[in-house]
């Protein structure tokens, strides 16, 4: 895994440094596999925004931003971003010795996720003068239905033609083929990874799962991902074989809903080993299984992929995936962390956890956030959290 990403960090900022080559930045469920086919090199601020909240160093960032005028109520991904390129800082030069991100020589978000991303990468496009390309989705969907496909396929063709000139050579249809191949076979691979915490004891955790998922945000689309996943996996079934739990004495079972606080994710992940309980299952991490791609029809089935995440669904969509992953993986209670500053990604406020207790699922909130370690505090989550294991 630390190859992995350090190469893969390490090759983008050789790329950055290339007049040959180009530099795209994209959201983390943005279309890479486009952006890889055509011949980019992907760089994903969300990423950099977990580095930043992982490292802490975001608590140096946050407020730069917010000093900058952007809000300590929006994305803490977005202000630790744009915080740390205001200050000249990244993690990445501590980790692996390089000076600045990659410059981008083109911005492509998508709103499937959130409108944060829009006006963070709208910053960046002003600040480098890149040119810039949105797909807008429909969003909060109940279903799927097929004029969404082929708005946002449509979409999907008028990004390639968008970056054609910037590439200066035409989609070559059978790299995309190629690519979403690849993609396709990371994100079965990453399923298969995540579903072996079915198993009791699980082989591992909400928490390994949030350190495992770095390829396949970062090099879906690449040969890279598929190996490790693949090594991730063997790994995994031998420890299945050998009955090794990833929490000794596990003797609850816990569904994680929202964003991984990252700062914490050491002292989480303690609180619950100390009172053996495994988080066995999560959405988050489950947020980059796409296997709806299919390499013979690759826009339609990437718009489809990109449109039917959990996060771009209506609350009844959500209550029935988060019922379903509780009687898969057999689970005892759900937590939901509350993050102040992504709504998005937060499914508390609404009643599900109410609804989900009248269906006797234990549920608890715990408020927190992504990065800003300001809204989050140790004696409380740890109160809570332990008095909900004892409870279930
Ligand atoms: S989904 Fe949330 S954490 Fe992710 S970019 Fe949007 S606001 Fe930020």
């Amino acid at each position: 895994m630390t190859d992995v990403m350090k190469d893969y960090f390490l090759d983008l900022d050789k790329a950055a440094r290339d007049p040959k080559r180009k530099v795209a930045w994209c959201t983390s469920v943005g279309p890479a596999e486009i952006l890889r086919a055509m011949g980019f090199e992907v760089f994903f601020p969300e990423n950099h925004g977990a580095m930043l909240g992982a490292t802490r160093v975001c608590m140096d960032t946050i407020p730069v931003a917010n000093a900058n005028g952007y809000s300590p109520e929006i994305c803490s991904y977005l202000t630790s971003d744009v915080g740390a390129y205001m200050k000249g800082i990244t993690p990445l030069t501590k980790a692996y010795g390089i000076e600045s991100v990659p410059h981008p020589d083109v911005l492509v978000y998508n709103t499937n996720q959130c409108k944060d991303v829009m006006h963070w990468f709208e910053y960046y496009a002003k600040e480098f003068n890149t040119p810039i390309f949105g797909i807008h989705p429909p969003t909060n969907l109940p279903s799927i239905k097929q004029e969404y496909i082929d708005d946002v396929a449509q979409q999907f063709k008028d990004l390639i033609a968008f970056l054609e000139p910037i590439m200066g050579h035409a989609m070559d249809p059978e790299k995309l083929k190629e690519t979403v191949a690849l993609s396709l076979e990371a994100t079965n691979l990453w399923s298969d990874v995540l579903n072996m915490a079915q198993t009791t004891p699980s082989p591992l955790t909400f928490f390994d799962g949030t350190i495992y998922m770095g390829p396949i945000v970062v090099l879906r689309g690449t040969q890279i991902a598929v190996d490790y996943y693949k090594n991730l996996l063997a790994e995994l079934q031998e420890k299945v074989a050998n009955n090794h739990a990833a929490v000794m004495g596990e003797h609850k079972r816990i569904y994680w809903d929202g964003m991984p606080v990252w700062g914490r994710l050491r002292n989480l992940s303690n609180i619950f080993k100390e009172n053996n309980a495994c988080v066995v299952a999560s959405t988050y991490c489950n947020s980059w299984v796409f296997s709806d791609f299919d390499p013979n029809d690759p826009l339609p089935s990437m718009a489809l992929a990109y449109i039917k995440i959990f996060i771009n669904r209506n609350d009844q969509f959500k209550e029935a995936y988060i019922e379903k992953m509780v009687k898969d993986f057999n689970v005892d209670g759900v937590v939901f962390m509350a993050a102040r500053t992504c709504p998005n990604n937060s499914n508390a406020y609404y009643n599900l956890p109410r609804r989900l207790k009248d269906k006797n699922i234990p549920t608890i909130i715990i408020d927190g956030d992504l990065c800003d370690l300001r809204c989050y505090s140790d004696e409380q989550s740890a109160t809570l959290i332990e008095a909900f294991l004892e409870t279930i």
